[in-house]
């Protein structure tokens, strides 16, 4: 028979799943001996059968009857008695923390008589009218579903008729009236009164618990924090302990190490004379640990022993609740505390020393987000600010700086030295070049895979969007907000983590940590002075970090298109290029040979464009392989939707409509008219579905085969110089073997030709993204002309889902999000059954036909931790991802090594 309700001596922490966070580790307290109060957890089973079946089991009841006997015989006192009642807390316990989401009871148990008893049993008729006060305003809310308003209205007026402030100075009397006024609301609002029987009171509580999972708070935090629905809360109900029995009682929360800084020893605040809820509520000062040492040295060093034992045997952070109650020591919870990024790092190292951990767990204990939050230029939260907007952190840092609103202020204001804040309603690839200047990019459309998050996070670059207070006027060069009107040249700040918009300038802090992945540890220590805190910290992310690198298969490459960027890259641990994105190069002044290559009318008129754009690609290449030098570089064949290329058809309309208007004439007018006419014949409903990738390539002789010999001459001219260029040349957006075998075919032409004419063999390795589903469902076939597969999972969600990744996340997905049809975008984290299902038949199958392929990601999902895992079990050689996240890759490539289980895959 299945047993649903267990005395806290019968489990241990393991069970969480039955037992809850709470219960399984009070379970574990007890097991180490500790002074825990008794009592028994009713299971997460017992809450899923009560949702099911809508009521609970009474098999429940029969076994809650024998462990509160159990309860009762082990701290000689019973519920409901008249001279020393026993008195319970309900509280509930889901598997992972869902803090100040469910529910808890205090005091149940006490009634009209009992309350005089605990009266006399504490020697104290206030204290034992507080208690019963607290249980009704507790139960009427939590069990009864009255509006918690309606009780503190009473209290307050009776606080205020007293002449009082806090509720401590309130009398027994005073207690004894609002005593006498809670049971009249609770039985005006329910048409029952107060229930008095003891028993009734605990079996309600307890449902009450089992039916707060499914409050509406409840299942909005679950989606946000991705926790399963159908787990079920445990409920524990224990003796209760008081901290408010005088000045030898109180009650306090300590933790085993410092969770803010990480500094070693223990780190606690204790207020006497209280209860649980009053140390939280910071109704009083409180004392620290020490004080507590002046004030009772025997439960202090009691508590002292409890939190080494603890540590000891969790092997890490505790964060403790105890209760002291006339000198004697409870201990009412424990858990592995919560911590900042800088401190999750030192204890790890820490622990390493003290020889309680090994590096392996070490590793398990620090995460991708919490290194790249160590990453992050911040702004010094001490300062003063004066918040404009808030939008979506979409790219985290703090930037401040002069707001410009085109490409042309941007670049001539960091020229002159200034920092400055791109503003747009939203970027298009257009923007780049202002982009590129910027410290921090604003905009008031758009979600977070719009182009400006995009771009920005691969730019490592602060970002805010979607901040849609602000009204943007280009034309005019002013931001409104509300009453606010922000000019061109005024100061912002942005907070790239949180949203939000400050007017003005805000003092911004470095990350040492971040001159530790760029420049070494030398000349982080360097940097870091005499701040040894700073210095532990950076030591700690070495460690850590060095260990990941030892341990990781998958290898860790980054995105970059120009050399600057590739050195950065390669500075902060990347072994090569995933992927160089080559239509970045001919953005801003070359877009319009591009233009005319597009739109030649005759060969000539093409070659010629063409031959002019060589030289420059031969240079952006020696550039990028320079950087790269030693190590594989993939550059990727030009892939724009073709509209990025092109003047603007509308423009164009506008630009020819008025002419006319006006009856201008003149080779000018001819010129604009032959051009929209040419726009307009290959203008695309939907360009990200039409002429890119391969199809491009396909359609416009000469295209590809530039960049290719672009590639081969750059390698004849590095290897002359005694380097080691290794490019390997990607096509982009292949939906058929065939289209490959075209462009392999043309590309080995021109190779072989350069080999030729140079005495050279150059080898360079041909393969393809594989980025549309029939891709990677005949991965087989095309391996048969790949050399090597890259998993371009931003275009593969698209087109896997069938959403436009510009358009949609600010569309519809916050509706998606609440409604729990997403719990994160796929375009953030790589959306596993569905994307996820096709990148591993693509792997299967491409491997079937070619055993030795090489296989590695270069979509946003590259830098993702939860993705990064999920391309480990899949068997991907690499991963690649901006510069900014490589240390992060680094790091989760080597977690997903030593974890045992995998990190959420649904
Ligand atoms: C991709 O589609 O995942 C990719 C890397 O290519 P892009 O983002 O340039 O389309
Ligand atoms: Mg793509």
């Amino acid at each position: 028979m299945i047993q649903y309700v267990h005395m806290f001596s019968e489990g241990d922490r393991d069970q969480k799943d039955l037992l809850g966070g709470k219960g399984a580790n009070l379970a574990e307290m007890v097991k180490l001996g500790l002074p825990v109060p008794p009592g028994f957890t009713i299971t997460t089973e017992a809450c899923r059968a009560y949702l099911t079946e809508g009521r609970v089991p009474p098999q429940v009841r029969v076994e809650v009857t024998q462990r509160l006997r159990n309860v009762e015989d082990l701290i000689g006192r019973t519920l409901g008695d008249y001279e020393e009642p026993l008195l319970l807390s309900v509280r509930s316990g889901a598997k992972f923390s869902m803090p100040g989401m469910m529910e808890t009871v205090l005091n149940v148990g006490l009634n009209d008589d009992t309350v005089h008893a605990l009266a006399s049993f504490a020697g104290d008729e206030r204290f034992a009218w507080d208690s019963y006060r607290r249980l009704i305003q507790m139960f009427g809310k939590t069990v009864l579903d009255i509006d918690a308003d309606k009780f503190s209205s009473v209290l307050d007026a009776h606080k205020e008729s007293a002449g009082v402030t806090a509720d401590v100075d309130l009398t027994a009397d005073d207690l004894k009236q609002v005593v006498a006024e809670f049971k009249q609301i609770v039985e005006r609002e329910t048409g029952h009164p107060f229930p008095q029987t003891p028993r009734r009171q605990v079996d309600m509580a307890i449902e009450a618990v089992f039916r707060s999972w499914n409050t509406e708070r409840a299942q909005l935090y679950r989606r946000r924090e991705r926790i399963a629905d159908d787990l079920g809360t445990a409920v524990n109900v224990q003796a209760m302990v008081f901290g408010n029995l005088g000045e030898t009682s109180g009650t306090g929360v300590c933790f085993t190490r410092d969770p803010s800084s990480g500094h070693i020893g223990e780190y606690g605040d204790y207020l006497p004379n209280a209860q649980g809820e009053d140390v939280v509520a910071g109704i009083r000062n409180t004392l620290s640990l020490a004080d507590l040492k002046q004030r009772d040295a025997g439960a202090y060093r009691e508590l002292r022993a409890a939190m080494r034992s603890l540590e000891t045997h969790y092997r890490d952070l505790c964060d403790i609740e105890f209760t002291i109650e006339r000198g004697r020591l409870w201990m009412l919870q424990t858990r592995v505390g919560k911590r900042t990024a800088g401190a999750a790092f030192r204890i790890a190292t820490q622990l390493v020393d003290e020889q309680l951990i090994t590096m392996d767990e070490a590793l398990e204990r620090v995460t991708g987000e919490q290194l790249s939050q160590l990453l992050f230029p911040q702004f010094d939260r001490s300062a003063d600010r004066t918040l404009l907007a808030t939008g979506m952190g979409a790219s985290p840092g703090a930037a401040v700086g002069a707001v410009a609103f085109d490409n042309a202020s941007a670049e001539a204001a960091a020229a002159s030295g200034k920092s400055v804040i791109l503003v747009r309603r939203e970027t298009s690839p257009e923007d780049l070049p202002g982009m590129v200047a910027a410290a921090g990019i604003l905009t008031a459309r758009g979600g977070k895979t719009s182009h400006a998050a995009v771009v920005a996070r691969g730019m490592g670059k602060c970002a805010v969007v979607g901040a849609e207070d602000l009204v943007v006027d280009v034309a005019a060069k002013q931001i409104r907000v509300g009453e606010h009107v922000v000019h061109e040249g005024d100061t912002l700040a942005i907070d790239g983590k949180t949203g939000e918009v400050y007017l003005g300038d805000v003092r911004v802090v470095d990350s040492p940590v971040m001159t530790y992945v760029s420049e070494g540890l030398e000349a982080a220590e360097a940097h870091a002075d005499g701040d040894d805190e700073t210095k532990q910290l950076i030591r700690a992310v070495d460690r850590v970090l060095t260990h990941a690198d030892k341990r990781r298969r998958l290898r860790v490459r980054a995105n970059a298109d120009t050399g600057t960027d590739a050195r950065r890259a390669r500075d902060r641990g990347a072994e090569g290029i995933g992927l160089c994105r080559t239509e970045h190069q001919f953005l801003g002044e070359r877009r319009q040979q591009i233009e005319r290559v597009v739109l030649a009318d005759t060969d000539e008129q093409r070659e010629a464009a063409l031959a002019e754009l060589l030289p420059a690609q031969i240079e952006d290449f020696v550039d990028l392989l320079t950087a790269m030098d030693g190590l594989p570089a993939t550059i990727r064949l030009i892939d724009p939707p073709l509209h990025e290329f092109l003047p603007d058809l509308t423009d164009l309309t506008v630009e020819v409509a008025l002419a006319e208007a006006k009856g201008e004439t003149g080779p000018e007018v001819d010129r604009t008219r032959a051009l929209r006419d040419a726009v307009r014949a290959i203008h695309e409903q939907n360009p990200m579905l039409g002429l890119r990738g391969v199809r491009l390539g396909l359609k416009i002789p000469g295209l590809f085969a530039l960049q290719i010999r672009a590639i081969a001459e750059a390698v004849v001219r590095l290897r002359a110089e005694g380097k080691d260029p290794r490019p390997e040349i990607m096509v982009p957006l292949v939906g058929s073997n065939r289209e490959l075998v075209i462009v392999r075919r043309q590309a080995e032409g021109i190779i072989a030709e350069i080999s030729r004419t140079n005495d050279q063999e150059l080898e360079i390795p041909i393969g393809c993204m594989i980025e549309l589903p029939r891709a990677a469902l005949t991965a087989n076939r095309i391996a048969q002309t790949a050399e090597f597969f890259s998993f371009g999972t931003n275009d593969l969600t698209q087109t896997t889902w069938g959403f436009s990744r510009d358009d949609v996340e600010t569309a519809f997905f916050p509706q998606y999000m609440q409604n729990g049809v997403l719990t994160i975008s796929p375009f953030e984290t790589l959306d596993a059954l569905g994307v996820g299902e096709l990148v591993r038949i693509g792997v299967e199958k491409g491997r079937e036909t070619r055993p030795d392929l090489k296989i590695g990601v270069c979509g946003e999902h590259g830098g993702d931790p939860e993705s990064i895992h999920f391309f480990h079990r899949v068997g991907l050689d690499y991963v690649s991802c901006s510069p900014f996240r490589v240390p992060v890759a680094r790091l989760e490539a080597g977690r997903a090594v030593v974890l045992k289980e995998g990190v959420g895959t649904s």
